[in-house]
């Protein structure tokens, strides 16, 4: 904005004004002379090359340079049907040999799952397809709709599927050319080029075009005249998941408009779970909203789904409220395994952790709780570390995804997955890396709310 001969960011600050923060103290000039998107490209021609440039060198000397075990994999590239992996792309397009790997979601736009055969189709790109069937619609009902601070989708529907492809089709690993970049959010604000996907050890990740910003992304496509998804074209930022909490309220209004039906199949899911304001003003899409939202609905607003799972610690006891009994004892007495020593007598379970014994009663009908208790040493100082743990662990059995991320993390193979997860004791060391993977432990938080015991 311009204000006098300053030109900066404005904030602003409701009736009090508006709050402008200084970047450049220079008078802008302007030309007066109408520029094209060519014009664009044609100006910013030598930027792009060296950007270019740059992000083949970057992948070529990685390649050279490989460590033994991981010469022979794969190059793939991760393309989603957005501008950022076509960018990514096209960067290697004619200059490096690549397949690519497209994750269907089961709730991605029809038109992108299109875009992406046909686009890999006319540029003789071999195209392999991760496919999450209808995972997402078999775990809302363990779960709830994702919110932007809850997103179990993304393990469940893409590592997930992207985990068995890569097991399935290229058992030593692959690397992974990637289209994500640091400007896009905090938390990709400090990716390097080449990272190991945490949750997926068999990938190698690269990031060419990392420190690309959104612009140089439009000016590099249009630059190699490559053909993008038409979603764009209708106002869409965002053209992956149709039902993506991330999206912005006008695009859920876009959605109504081209596919009603998927609309409403959402809508009427949400009303499962939220109540009629709260789908409309949009506060499901987070689990804690921002302050900003509370004041744009003009009132407190609750983002709360209906009915959730709750936890309450009363007298050293935890009560799990809501989580009901599905699982066997075997397959709970797995999951307790991975803490410690645990049996299963008299209608509740014992557990031997860290020197400490604990009780954990299933509810026997479905007006009980869940209750879980240490057996203390008198005096002992309370530490709520162990008890956590096994609340997230109760929880990770009765509310399994079967996505089988936790399989595929597992150093011992101790993990199997026959529709569900099944841990053998035997092999299980208790290393606990599945606990960092699974999706479950991640977003117990989310899942399970905290109330103060009842008056
Ligand atoms: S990852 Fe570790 S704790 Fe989990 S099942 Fe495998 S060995 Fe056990
Ligand atoms: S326990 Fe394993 S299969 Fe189940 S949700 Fe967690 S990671 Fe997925």
């Amino acid at each position: 904005m311009l204000h006098g001969n300053k030109t900066g960011s404005g904030i602003y600050l409701g009736k009090r004004g508006v709050k402008i923060r200084d970047i450049l103290s220079e008078e802008i000039r302007w030309s007066g002379k109408t520029a094209t998107l060519k014009d664009a490209v044609r100006a910013n021609r030598n930027a792009l090359k060296r950007l270019e440039k740059k992000g083949r060198k970057e992948v070529e000397n990685f390649l050279d340079n490989l460590q033994a075990d991981d010469r022979g994999k794969p190059l793939l590239l991760s393309f989603s049907g957005g501008k950022d992996s076509l960018a990514a792309m096209m960067l290697l397009y004619g200059y490096l040999p690549f397949e690519a790997v497209y994750i269907d979601t089961g709730i991605e736009f029809p038109e992108t799952v299109k875009y992406v055969q046909k686009l890999c189709r006319e540029m003789h790109v071999k195209l392999h397809i991760a496919n999450a069937g209808d995972s997402f619609f078999d775990a809302i009902k363990n779960f709830g709709p994702p919110a932007k601070d809850y997103r179990w989708c993304c393990k469940v529907c893409k590592l997930a599927p992207v985990t068995e492809l890569i097991e399935d089709k290229w058992k030593n690993g692959v690397i992974s050319i990637e289209g994500r970049r640091q400007s896009e959010s905090f938390s990709r604000s400090g990716i390097e080029f080449a990272q190991i996907n945490p949750f997926l050890r068999k990938q190698i990740q690269l990031n060419p075009i990392r420190e690309w910003g959104g612009l140089e992304v439009w000016l590099y496509i249009l630059w190699k005249d490559a053909p993008y998804n038409s979603l764009y074209d209708n106002d869409m930022e965002r053209v992956g998941c149709w039902l993506c909490p991330s999206s912005l309220q006008s695009e859920f209004k876009k959605l109504e408009e081209m596919h009603p039906e998927l609309h409403k199949r959402w809508t009427s899911i949400l009303e499962d779970w939220f109540e009629r304001k709260q789908i409309e003003s949009g506060l499901w899409r987070w689990r804690e909203p921002p302050p900003k939202m509370h004041a744009a609905i003009g009132e407190k607003g609750t983002s709360e789904p209906k009915n959730p799972i709750e936890l309450i610690k009363e007298e050293g006891i935890y009560f799990l409220r809501d989580l009901g009994r599905k699982k066997s004892e075997r397959e709970m007495l797995a999951s307790l395994n991975m803490l410690g020593h645990a049996d299963y007598n008299d209608e509740h379970y014992e557990l031997d952790m860290n020197g400490e014994k604990w009780i954990i009663k299933p509810p026997l009908d479905s007006e009980e709780n869940w209750r879980i208790y240490p057996r203390h040493k008198d005096g002992e100082e309370e530490d709520d570390t162990d008890g956590k743990l096994i609340l997230k662990q109760i929880v990770r059995g009765e509310r399994c995804a079967n996505c089988g991320v936790c399989a595929a993390s597992c150093p011992t193979g101790a993990i199997r997955l026959d529709g569900i997860p099944s841990v053998n004791t035997e092999s299980c060391i208790r290393c606990r890396q599945c606990f960092d993977s699974c999706v479950i432990h991640h977003y117990f938080n989310r899942m399970v709310l905290l109330r103060e015991p009842d008056g």
